[in-house]
């Protein structure tokens, strides 16, 4: 049964490193009722609890609204007190104090760019996350530590943006286009049939991409390992144009001569 409930948890945490790019050492903010829940069950020392929960390296945090709340407690929260002052501050814009979840709300505001876990045991503020996309949410069963998994909208969230990203935007196409037409003018005619644009799109794309890595290759053979092919190629169009040409010609500097002759002539 354990076994189990860890390999749903790790998978979790794979879904949120997947699709939102949470990596290790993994951010945790904790709040009071967390931080009382850990204390109170002894699960302790914290970040080695939340690191087995995780399967992973953790960093906590808390932040100065939530030490701010759990001193307003008085007496009863002292020792919570003491190990939140333990953990990292997370920054936060707030010159007087809000209630911790709305801090918390505040700091994983905007698409949580800096990766957090939300440990919390607060069941309103639990539910208020299962909405937020890309926000992970830790919380304590007695003696043990969960991850919730993630919530239809998560998912669903997911396979919307999963889906977006296959396709180009039209703001995507319409920068592609100009890019095309700028680079290919002139070169390549600009062909107004839709396969042939999106093969030009791609092409444009991927040039985009590799251009600053590739490298000019040399097209064809090396000219220096097929000498002996090369020469006849040399010898067969010039009797076409000139009528006649000595065919016991051996010296290099005089085939040199006839093909310059011959580029002269084609222009
Ligand atoms: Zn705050």
């Amino acid at each position: 049964m354990r076994v189990k409930k860890q390999k749903r948890n790790r998978r979790t945490v794979k879904f949120f490193s997947a699709c939102f790019g949470f990596r290790e050492p993994f951010k945790v903010i904790c709040d009071g009722t967390f931080i009382h829940h850990l204390l109170a069950h002894r699960l302790l020392p914290a970040d080695d609890a939340l690191a087995k929960l995780l399967g992973a390296r953790v960093t906590l945090f808390s932040s100065r609204c939530i030490t701010a709340e759990l001193k307003s407690l008085g007496q009863s929260h002292s020792e919570s007190l003491e190990a939140s002052l333990q953990l990292i501050p997370a920054s936060c814009d707030h010159e007087k104090r809000v209630n911790a979840a709305a801090c918390i709300e505040s700091i994983i505001a905007e698409g949580n760019g800096k990766h957090f876990f939300v440990a919390t045991q607060d069941i309103e503020l639990r539910r208020r996350l299962r909405e937020v996309p890309s926000v992970p949410v830790i919380y304590g069963l007695k003696n043990s530590l969960l991850i919730e998994q993630p919530s239809t909208a998560q998912r669903e969230f997911v396979k919307c943006s999963e889906e977006k990203r296959l396709h180009a935007s039209v703001s995507e196409i319409q920068i592609l286009r100009k890019e095309v037409n700028e680079t290919d003018q002139g070169r390549d005619s600009f062909d107004p049939d839709q396969s042939s644009r999106t093969r030009t799109l791609k092409r444009s794309l991927d040039s985009t991409e590799k251009s600053k890595f590739k490298r000019k290759r040399a097209k064809g053979p090396n000219p220096l390992s097929c000498k002996k092919k090369k020469s006849k190629e040399v010898s067969i169009p010039s009797p076409n144009k000139e009528g006649s040409v000595p065919a016991k010609k051996r010296k290099r500097t005089r085939k040199k001569k006839d093909s310059g002759l011959e580029q002269g002539s084609g222009s």
